[in-house]
This record gives C-alpha cells, sequence and structure tokens, in this order.
C-alpha cells in the first residue's frame, strides 16, 4: 500500500477522457423526461390540493439536484404545516387518494425509517416515492445543486461514480453499501480536497442561504454564479479525477480515523465525533458526515462484511484505472 500510495498516474491517463465523457452524456436524462416529471408533478399537486389546500409539494432527491440519470425514479417531499401530523396516518390516507386516481402499484410503507407513498404513474412511465415533511432532504438537495453548478466536473464524476456503483452492485443501502446521496457527498469532499481546490466549502463561507428545519440550522453561500469558475487553476481531466477518486478511497482514506466532511470541506476526526466504537447498529467502518445532521453517519449502514466488499471494490477500480487497457469498459463490468 505504501509503495502505491506515492505511485504516479499513469501517462496516458487523459485519452480516457473522451470515453468518459460519452458515457456521461448517455446517462443525461433527455429534456422529454424533465417533462413528464413536471406533469406527473402537477398531476399529484393537484390531487393533494384537493384534501390538503394548504399543503405544498417539493420535488428532492436526484432529479431536483441534476445528479439524477435517465430513467430515475423522483423524490417528492409533502410539507403540511401542522404541529403534530401523524405520519402514518398522512400516508394511509395519500395512498387511498392516489389510488383512486388510477396511479398504479400504489404502496404505502409506513414503517420504513422514512415513511413513504411509493407509485407508478402509467401515463408517463415514471415512478415516485413521496415522503412528508422531510425538508432536510429538500435543503441537502438545494446545496448538491449548488455545488453542481460550480463546476462541471462534479456532475461528470458523479454520474460515472454512480453508474460505477450500480454496475457493481455496491449501491444498495439494504445490503450494506451506500446510497448514491453518500456516493455524490464522496464526490464533493474529493472535489474540495484537490490542490487547488476545484470546489469550495459553501458551508464555511459567509451564509446568503439560511433556513431553519427541524431544529437544524442550515446556512450556506448559494449565490455560486458569483464565484467565477472556483476551480479554474486545477485543470485536472475527468479521467484523472476519476482515477483520483478511486485511489484516494483505495488507497489514501483513513478509515480508521477520519470523518469526510462536506459541511468543513474537510476530514475530521472520528474520535471527535465519539464515532470510534460500534454504538447500536451503527459501526461507523467508513463514515460520511451529513452536512446538516451532523450525528448522521450516512456509512453507518455499512457492516464488516460490506465494507470488505466496498474496499476491494475501490482497489479494483483503482487498479483498472491505473493498469487496464480499457477502462472505461471494465471499470463497468457487471459482478
Ligand atoms: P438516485 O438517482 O439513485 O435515486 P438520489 O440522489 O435520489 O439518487 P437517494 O439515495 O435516492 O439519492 O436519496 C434521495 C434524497 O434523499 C437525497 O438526495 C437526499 O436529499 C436524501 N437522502 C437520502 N439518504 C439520506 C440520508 N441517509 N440522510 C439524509 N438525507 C438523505
Ligand atoms: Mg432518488
Amino acid at each position: 500500500r505504501t509503495f502505491k500510495r506515492q505511485m504516479m498516474c499513469r501517462r496516458d491517463i487523459d485519452s480516457f477522457s473522451v470515453p468518459f465523457l460519452s458515457i456521461y452524456e448517455s446517462l443525461i436524462p433527455p429534456e422529454e423526461e424533465k417533462l413528464k416529471q413536471n406533469q406527473l408533478l402537477g398531476l399529484l399537486e393537484k390531487l393533494v390540493c384537493k384534501e390538503w389546500p394548504m399543503a405544498r409539494l417539493y420535488l428532492y432527491g436526484s432529479c431536483a439536484s441534476s445528479f439524477g440519470v435517465s430513467k430515475s425514479d423522483i423524490d417528492v417531499c409533502l410539507a403540511i404545516q401542522d404541529a403534530d401530523v401523524d405520519k402514518s396516518k398522512i400516508i394511509m390516507k395519500l395512498a387511498d387518494i392516489l389510488q383512486s386516481d388510477n396511479l398504479q402499484n400504489v404502496q404505502a410503507l409506513t414503517r420504513a425509517r422514512v415513511p413513504i407513498v411509493k407509485l407508478m404513474d402509467p401515463v408517463t412511465g415514471i415512478s415516485c416515492d413521496i415522503c412528508i415533511n422531510n425538508l432536510l432532504a429538500v435543503v441537502n438537495t438545494k446545496l448538491l445543486r449548488d455545488y453542481a453548478n460550480i463546476d462541471p466536473r462534479l456532475r461528470q464524476l458523479a454520474f460515472i461514480i454512480k453508474h460505477w456503483a450500480k454496475s457493481r452492485g455496491v449501491n444498495e443501502t439494504y445490503h450494506g453499501t451506500l446510497s448514491s446521496y453518500a456516493y455524490v457527498l464522496m464526490c464533493v469532499h474529493f472535489l474540495q480536497q484537490q490542490r487547488p481546490a476545484i470546489l469550495p466549502c459553501l458551508q464555511g463561507m459567509n451564509p446568503t442561504y439560511s433556513v431553519r428545519v427541524d431544529n437544524v440550522d442550515c446556512a450556506f453561500f448559494d449565490q455560486v454564479e458569483k464565484l467565477g469558475h472556483f476551480g479554474r487553476h486545477n485543470k485536472d481531466t475527468i479521467a484523472h479525477l476519476v482515477w483520483g477518486f478511486f485511489f484516494y478511497w483505495a488507497y489514501c482514506h483513513d478509515y480508521a480515523n477520519s470523518v469526510i466532511s462536506v459541511r468543513t470541506g474537510s476530514t475530521i476526526s472520528k474520535r471527535d465525533k465519539d464515532w470510534t466504537r460500534r454504538i447500536g447498529n451503527d459501526r461507523h467502518l467508513i463514515c460520511i458526515e451529513d452536512p446538516f445532521e451532523t450525528s448522521h453517519d450516512l456509512g453507518r449502514v455499512v457492516d464488516k462484511r460490506s465494507i470488505k466488499v466496498l474496499r476491494e471494490e475501490f482497489e479494483r477500480a483503482a487498479d483498472i484505472m491505473q493498469y487496464d487497457p480499457n477502462p472505461c469498459i471494465k471499470l463497468f463490468e457487471p459482478y
């Protein structure tokens, strides 16, 4: 490992940027998909307002943060301003309403960590998850979207990493691997770490946006168009960054002692967060701090078995990026 840590990147790495960018482009959702999403959102708004005239619907998740690949499900948050709403009751009621309007596969998941209603719209073919009052997710979606608008390499990198994670079966939280949200935070962190930096730390700057949600102060600089092209002094190509990302997670990250933290633009110590031992089901084997719910480790789903799988996958990917004649094919080979 020491040897590898000092290893130089292969000389022909930049020649892979063109094929990586065409993979990225093939994953971008076409304009008509966006129209269909809005069409479905409009229908849902109409149905919801009949029952709850004061309620609002927000789009969140990858379709709103610009990290959604083609044919993604959409994530919708129903915001009801009532102090003591019983989420399960609303979920059941909502499921009834949707069912009677011919939406398909309507399922109320009242016992999940985040209770949701799932549905499929037969007209647009789009699937959708609706949650209640999960406004922190709406705010973290905005943070990610603002980061994406600073440098195009973030969206490119995140698409490639998500595509890799799906192809390799390491994007499944119920199997102990990481969520898409966690991978995007890993990409943001990685680009904050580059020298010169490709992304700033928006939560470390003078806030121009500030809301209090569920007793959490969410404040950050959101006038990103004023940053000019922040990352312009770093000329790394996308192929180089994909190589660097895997190399970082395979051979550079200190799993035993470090927490990655987009909030601080850096890593912080596990000891400072008291994330050094297993507490309940949270094992903290790979630590990714949520930017707003700072007591929340997005790596907590990872267990003794899946950490091994993840790290072997990072090493496999790093080695492919370093040595394989066709990394753009080999990287995404199904497991
Ligand atoms: P995909 O394209 O794979 O659906 P996604 O960006 O929608 O990716 P998900 O993991 O489905 O990612 O999560 C949807 C949204 O829910 C995220 O963008 C984030 O705002 C929020 N979210 C997901 N997981 C968490 C979590 N563990 N803690 C806080 N917010 C989360
Ligand atoms: Mg989603």
